[in-house]
């Protein structure tokens, strides 16, 4: 009788010392952030998950901006890899699809302005005119499995890259079972299932010509990607020269202050958002877009929405 219940409380014992370590040991889901320096910009990370998903998550997205930088940056000069081959075609599409306004080529034109050495001036018109000359995605061939860029022009993935890093970098994190999170990369983002309050993501959209807020976008399953005429840019005698050119012109866009495009993919946000800044009417370019939305603000500084709509609060 006696042994019986030793047995017996030994295996209670058991049971309960299972139990306890199961629950002790099991990998907690709750929030996690962190910030990273890429593209001379801070990034934002934020995930739900365990906190190895966690550390994985950092590791997947270092490696993935690393890559981005490594074949986008100014300097890069790698013609053959697959993904600078598929991003170049993704560019070409948007670049037809805009009639230009969209265009890899641009990289000359940030060259004589001073983009890239950030010695700025305002070239001469001639320069540009000759600048001009070198401008146009069609002067690129594939062939032999790689880009044929001519002497004399440039490519700037300046308008694309950072997009294209937020996608490649997302996937990688559905890949290890996040599905709730936030990836921000200098104001180009995405987020995906429910925020930490399991409600929809606020996304506050820059004001372009104050310190706060011009809106609130109210969003999930999607990205965002803002191009503004404040994010770099000169000024000389009370005109500012910013770092978005018409490709068709050679000078600075003009008649916008800022363009925030929503949709599914950070890429096409990306890059529509620099192409709808440079065009005076983006109706066509965006129906060609039918997921897509954008958020503009023209030089008087009024705003206007074209293409999709999404829950936008404006803060005035
Ligand atoms: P974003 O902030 O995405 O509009 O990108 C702006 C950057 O893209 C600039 O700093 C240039 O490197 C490059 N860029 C400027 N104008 C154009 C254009 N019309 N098409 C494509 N890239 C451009
Ligand atoms: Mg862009």
């Amino acid at each position: 009788m006696r042994k019986q219940s030793f047995f017996f409380s030994f295996f209670l014992f058991s049971l309960l010392l299972t139990f306890f370590l199961h629950w002790s040991c099991r990998p907690t889901a709750r929030w996690y952030d962190t910030s990273l320096l890429f593209f001379d910009t801070i990034c934002d990370l934020k995930i739900y998950g365990s906190r190895d998903q966690f550390a994985l998550a950092v590791d997947e997205v270092r490696k993935t901006f690393a890559r981005a930088e490594r074949f986008f940056s100014p300097q890069a000069n790698d013609y053959q890899s697959p993904e600078v081959r598929e991003l170049f075609r993704r560019a070409k599409i948007i670049y037809f699809d805009s009639e230009g306004a969209f265009d890899l080529t641009v990289g000359l034109l940030s060259d004589i302005w001073g983009f890239r050495s950030k010695r700025y001036r305002v070239p001469e018109k001639d320069e540009i005119k000759r600048a001009l000359t070198y401008i146009g995605m069609d002067k690129i061939q594939e062939r032999g499995g790689q880009l044929i860029v001519p002497n004399g022009v440039i490519l700037d993935w300046g308008a694309i890259a950072k997009g294209w890093a937020i996608d490649q970098a997302f996937q990688a994190l559905k890949n290890i079972g996040i599905d709730r999170g936030f990836i921000n990369a200098g104001g180009d983002l995405i987020c995906w299932g429910k925020n930490p309050d399991n409600q929809a993501w606020r996304i506050g959209i820059k004001h372009p010509r104050e310190s706060g807020f011009l809106g609130v976008l109210e969003i999930a399953d999607l990205a965002v990607a803002t191009s503004g005429d404040y994010q770099r840019y000169f000024e000389i005698k009370g005109v500012r020269y910013h770092h978005i050119f018409n490709p068709k012109t050679g000078f600075p866009a003009r008649g916008r202050q800022s363009v925030t495009v929503i949709g599914p993919q950070a890429t096409i946000c990306d890059a529509l958002a620099t192409a709808v800044f440079v065009l005076d009417d983006p109706g066509e370019l965006l129906k060609k877009y039918p997921e897509y939305g954008a958020i503009i603000v023209d030089d008087h500084g009024s705003l206007i929405s074209a293409g999709k709509k999404f829950t936008f609060i404006p803060l005035k």
